[in-house]
């Protein structure tokens, strides 16, 4: 299809910002050390100042985003949403994705709203499973991924060995950007693959600050280190060199080494983002017509949260502007209802302020404040030039509750409740005919979503709730003239989702594989993620 026309009105300046701009998320696994390489990142933009000083997590809850802990330990504020600094000329915007696995969706969600993303590898246990289903999720999305092996300054696996593991278990091919020189933990810099040339780190005082780097050209590499310099030399060799457009197809990773608490490698990294990190592109609207960055403003919301302040139970919604150029104060459409959005509060929570943004361009994240109408993702767009992104997935639950409030007087705020989590992502709400409106499905992807659903509940809506769990582990897609078959089977259950999908919930595949055999005609069709 053609794309949508820029018009005349959508300002000069626009393409020109968001091809500066680089807006990615970090994907890990927990404590591969996503936190420390977020603060290091800002610390090299100089937007923090200082790093280093709380590392450990010890009694942290997990409900907690990193992020606010950075604020209240430092005193800055960064938002939960994402942080934005200036690097070599560019505009670098850092999504943050909770840590806890059980939050994953929300992570899925964020990758929705990224160009690029950074799979963060812990030297000594490359690829584990968390790691393995955001990348799962980045592949289907199409988000191209840099590889940043972590914790290099402590023994590890063989570099060649984690190159492998990426080949075998995800089918990418790495291509280095830079390449250790000396083992995980008896490290001696990284060869720079471009220029040959060694860096070498030193400790400033206390670790605390950037890493003092030099810059050795090979003869000096080779004289200090002979056979590290050869070995890394010849390994290197054995690897392609980076690739724009098979890295931008998915079917490479730019690699780099380093350690993000000590600050090495960090720069390498920024260097790799701006360099071959995409910008801001056209983005596909729901009917497949991209629309173009220069169109005038849209903005899709891929993350909504309860408001800071409890009194007011205010909403706060994030949103990536995908084209255009976003004013604070403009009256914007909201899609789904066709209603005015008033912009006037627009804020930005970066640098040391939670500040109002004027301004914002393709890539960039604006929270908006009494964003009650808004749910995750939804589109948003400059008045006249109407456009809709694509729903936002929803992804395949494992954890299956009821809920009910036990104080019946509390029927009405309970609903208005379950409700509005479920508007902002937080479970998923499903109604199975065996139960009462009283009683829904709460359906998660981790466990812990549950505890948030209860505790917020009880402290904004001041409705107690008791959950019960439910026996299945497993949904799949079906159909409505399959609803009562299925129904009448042990031990499964159908039930409607919010966007009116049909899912039969099954106890665990052994239950699934037999219904299938004796319905071969039903269609159980699984929830993918990013589906
Ligand atoms: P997250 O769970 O991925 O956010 O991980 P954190 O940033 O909280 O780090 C988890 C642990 O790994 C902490 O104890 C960090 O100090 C440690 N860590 C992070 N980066 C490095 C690194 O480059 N080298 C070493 N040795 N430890 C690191």
């Amino acid at each position: 299809m053609p794309p949508t026309p820029s018009t005349p009105q959508a300002a000069p300046d626009v393409a020109a910002e968001a091809a500066r701009r680089r807006t990615f998320a970090v994907i890990s696994h927990p404590d591969a050390g996503k936190s420390t390489l977020t603060e290091a990142l800002a610390l090299h933009a100089r937007v923090i100042g200082e790093a280093g000083a709380v590392h450990g997590k010890s009694g942290r809850r997990a409900v907690i985003s990193d992020w606010m802990e950075m604020e209240q330990a430092r005193g800055i504020s960064v938002t939960s949403a994402a942080l934005q600094f200036e690097y070599a000329g560019h505009v670098v915007n850092l999504l943050d994705t909770p840590g806890h696995a059980d939050f994953s969706e929300d992570t899925y969600r964020v990758l929705a709203a990224v160009d690029c993303a950074v799979m963060l590898l812990d030297a000594a246990k490359g690829l584990e499973p968390q790691t393995l289903k955001l990348f799962d999720v980045c592949r289907h999305r199409g988000v191209p991924v840099v590889t940043f092996i972590n914790k290099w300054d402590r023994p590890g696996m063989h570099p060649l060995d984690l190159v492998d593991e990426l080949e075998q278990r995800i089918g990418l091919r790495a291509t280095p950007v830079n390449w250790p020189v000396g083992e995980a933990g008896v490290f001696h810099g990284l060869l720079d693959r471009n220029d040959e040339t060694l860096t070498t780190f030193e400790r400033a005082p206390g670790g605390a600050r950037i890493a003092v780097e030099a810059t050795l050209a090979a003869a000096e590499a080779k004289e200090r280190h002979p056979d590290e310099w050869d070995t890394a030399l010849d390994e290197v060799a054995l690897l392609d060199d980076v690739d724009t457009e098979s890295f931008l197809a998915g079917q490479t990773t730019p690699l780099l080494f380093g350690a993000g608490v000590v600050n090495v490698g960090v720069r390498q990294l920024l260097d790799t983002l701006v360099s071959l990190a995409p910008a801001p592109e056209a983005r596909p609207d729901a009917d497949g017509r991209p629309r173009p960055v220069d169109a005038p403003f849209s903005g899709l919301v891929f993350k909504v949260q309860a408001g800071m302040d409890k009194a007011h139970r205010d909403r706060l919604a994030f949103v990536r502007v995908c084209s255009g150029r976003f004013e604070r104060g403009a009256v914007v459409t909201h899609a789904a209802t066709g209603r005015p959005f008033a912009t006037k509060y627009a804020r930005t929570m970066l640098g040391r302020e939670r500040e109002t943004i004027d301004i914002a361009y393709p890539g960039d994240i604006v929270g908006l404040v009494n964003a009650n109408a808004l749910t995750v993702g939804d589109t948003l767009y400059a008045d006249g030039a109407p456009v809709s992104f694509p729903p936002m997935p929803s992804f395949a639950p494992e954890h299956f509750v009821t809920a009910r409030t036990t104080d019946t007087g509390k029927a009405k705020q309970f609903r208005r409740g379950i409700e509005q989590l479920a508007e902002e992502g937080v479970v998923q709400i499903l109604q199975s005919a065996r139960r009462g409106d009283g009683a829904p499905i709460l359906a998660a992807v981790g466990p812990l979503q549950f505890e948030v659903a209860t505790t917020r509940l009880s402290q904004e809506f001041g409705v107690p709730v008791a959950l019960d769990n439910l026996p299945y582990g497993l949904a799949r897609r079906t159909d409505p003239d399959a609803v009562a078959v299925l129904d009448a089977e042990a031990g499964v259950e159908v039930a409607e989702r919010r966007d009116g999908a049909l899912l039969a919930l099954f106890p665990d595949t052994w239950r699934l594989a037999s219904v299938r055999r004796r319905h071969p005609d039903i269609r159980l069709a699984p929830l993918v993620a990013g589906a």
